[in-house]
């Protein structure tokens, strides 16, 4: 199995060539959401996985077919930042694309905190981090994340990488009803957005069936939670229809 995948089409990053650094789930959390599955191990060291001769060999093939890329992101099974050294596999991507192609990271921003890996970003042209709650109980409801992982080192890491980091950052909040859709969440969230300063904020809804049952934010609320936190912000979800009711492959999300 190689490392990349796509190029896909992506609304927010027009057509995204993938990369997953992991052959199986690698990640901090254990998100109600996740569409990976539930973690069977929830990682707290960074790991090693990626040959730099295999993945420079596989992009060149497939640049030599020429096809249409916006991005190339870093996403796949788990947490990115949890791959060492991702700015030597930056500089490979780059010698062997001639930097024709911006670079995206997704992120679940558990490790930004570490000024080893915010350096490490520094040759992305997009960081797109999430950030689901601001207080310690939703968190945990929602993110499931490792036992020690803090969320106000959380938040501390995102202000930090904004003033580091030369690129956009893109905050995406993913929004699970009954969780951290209440109007309280967004009159928090929007304090702490306040600080961090990203350059946008997406509101986005998890439509596709993870292994846990959750439930959708219905329309109203989410145009609610959106003037709540402002005018600039984005709902990003695909699904979004102005309807009362969510579909997603065909399957029933209650
Ligand atoms: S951060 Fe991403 S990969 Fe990790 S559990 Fe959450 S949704 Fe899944």
């Amino acid at each position: 199995m190689g490392y990349f995948y796509g190029p896909v089409a992506s609304r927010r990053l027009g057509k995204s060539l993938g990369l997953d650094l992991f052959s199986e789930k690698t990640c901090s959390f254990d998100c109600v959401y996740c569409q990976l599955g539930r973690s069977k191990t929830r990682y707290s060291q960074r790991v090693s996985r990626v040959n730099l001769i295999k993945l420079k060999k596989e992009l060149a093939q497939i640049i030599s077919k020429k096809p249409r890329i916006d991005f190339i992101t870093f996403s796949g099974s788990g947490e990115p930042t949890l791959h060492e050294n991702l700015d030597q596999i930056i500089k490979a991507i780059k010698k062997v694309s001639g930097n024709k192609y911006r670079l995206c990271l997704i992120t679940n921003s558990s490790l930004l905190y570490r000024k080893k890996v915010r350096e490490e970003l520094k040759g992305f042209d997009l960081i797109v981090p999430s950030l689901d709650a601001v207080d310690a109980k939703t968190f945990r409801k929602i993110n499931h994340p490792l036992k020690g992982v803090s969320l106000t080192k959380i938040i501390q890491g995102l202000i930090k990488l904004r003033k580091e980091f030369k690129g956009e950052i893109w905050l995406e909040v993913m929004l699970v009803r009954g969780i951290n859709d209440s109007l309280s969440q967004a009159k928090k969230l929007k304090k702490i957005i306040a600080k961090i300063k990203p350059d946008k904020v997406q509101l986005n809804l998890p439509v596709r069936p993870g292994k846990r049952k959750f439930k959708l934010t219905d329309p109203e609320r989410l145009a609610q939670i959106k003037r709540v936190i402002g005018k600039d912000i984005e709902i990003v979800s695909d699904y979004y229809d102005g309807k009362k009711e969510f579909k997603a492959s065909g399957a029933r999300i209650r």
